[in-house]
């Protein structure tokens, strides 16, 4: 009987996983097909000065807008276009698009608003073609290159040996910010501080979230803040949501602010209309 069940169950998963396999092939398929007929979108979330209500900076945030499911977020198609090589593509969308916003918005207003954009390391080549990319890019548009940031987590910049270290350092060379994402929760090691040109640190949401009910989270993040004013980095506080937390990375003394309590992402056309609109008018 055991032996019978132990096969069922056997053939039960070689079944499920014979699915998700099918299934993996068909969302891939569906990728080339999203890019194709232009169904990612940008969605922008505004980066607060420490008062919350200015904003200087704002993060790009891919969406899929499926014909049939709707509005899809970037955690449930991007690891699989990572693992498939479709990042690159996904890659090369999302910088156009976002240089395209970013140079709109500068001409509307006469103002900088700074735009950062999500890159995985897997989007990144060897021969560091994409950091030309990137450079072309921003000149095609005429946009000042200090208006865009590159968003990389810790692990990307981990090995000094590798070439994403020389390619981090054209990048900046050339004036486009760095911004590490998620600081705090990766690799250990902060000797990559030293070696690149980072402009901007984001402390994890991890921390900001248990900061009202943990002495420690609060001295972690005074302990990142201190340390980037003395380097000269900016920091932003990444998934503040409550007024308790906003209270308290006022006086640490925080430079920055994203998180629901303010905005969460919205579409483009919503973002312009909100902080974009108000500095035309100031202008004129
Ligand atoms: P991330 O870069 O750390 O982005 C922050 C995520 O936290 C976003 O989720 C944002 O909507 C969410 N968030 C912001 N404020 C709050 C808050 O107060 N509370 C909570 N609970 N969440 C908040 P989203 O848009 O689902 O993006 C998830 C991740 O997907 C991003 O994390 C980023 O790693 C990746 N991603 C997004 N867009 C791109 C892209 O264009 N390219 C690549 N390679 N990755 C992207
Ligand atoms: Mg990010
Ligand atoms: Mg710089
Ligand atoms: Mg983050």
């Amino acid at each position: 009987l055991s032996k019978s069940k132990g096969r069922n169950r056997y053939e039960f998963f070689s079944y499920i996983i014979e699915e998700q396999a099918i299934e993996k092939r068909r969302i891939l398929e569906e990728i080339r097909v999203a890019l194709n007929e232009d169904q990612f979108v940008l969605y922008y979330q505004p980066i607060f000065d420490l008062d919350g209500i200015n904003v200087s900076k704002a993060e790009a945030l891919i969406r899929w807008q499926h014909p049939q499911h709707g509005l899809i977020g970037p955690n449930e198609f991007i690891p699989m276009a990572e693992q498939n090589g479709l990042i690159e593509d996904i890659g090369n969308w999302v910088r156009e698009q976002a240089i395209h916003d970013a140079a709109q918005w500068y001409y509307m207003s006469g103002q900088i608003m700074q735009v950062s954009v999500n890159c995985s390391p897997l989007q990144f080549d060897r021969a560091g073609q994409w950091v030309d990319d990137w450079i072309l890019a921003c000149n095609k548009q005429g946009l000042p290159r200090d208006t865009m940031v590159i968003e990389v987590t810790e692990n990307t910049l981990m090995d000094p040996e590798s070439p994403i270290q020389q390619q981090m350092h054209r990048l900046s060379h050339n004036g486009i910010d760095i911004a590490i994402d998620d600081f705090g929760v990766g690799y250990s090691s902060l000797a990559y501080l030293q070696r690149l040109d980072i402009d901007i640190l984001k402390i994890d949401r991890s921390f900001i979230q248990h900061m009202e009910t943990n002495e420690s989270s609060i001295a972690l993040v005074r302990a990142i803040i201190t340390m980037a004013s003395h380097l000269k980095v900016q920091v932003v506080a990444e998934g503040v949501e409550t007024t308790g937390q906003h209270q308290i990375l006022q006086q640490l003394s925080c430079d920055y602010l994203q998180g629901y309590l303010f905005a969460k992402p919205m579409p483009k056309e919503q973002f312009t209309e909100l902080y974009i609109t108000p500095l035309t008018s100031k202008v004129s």
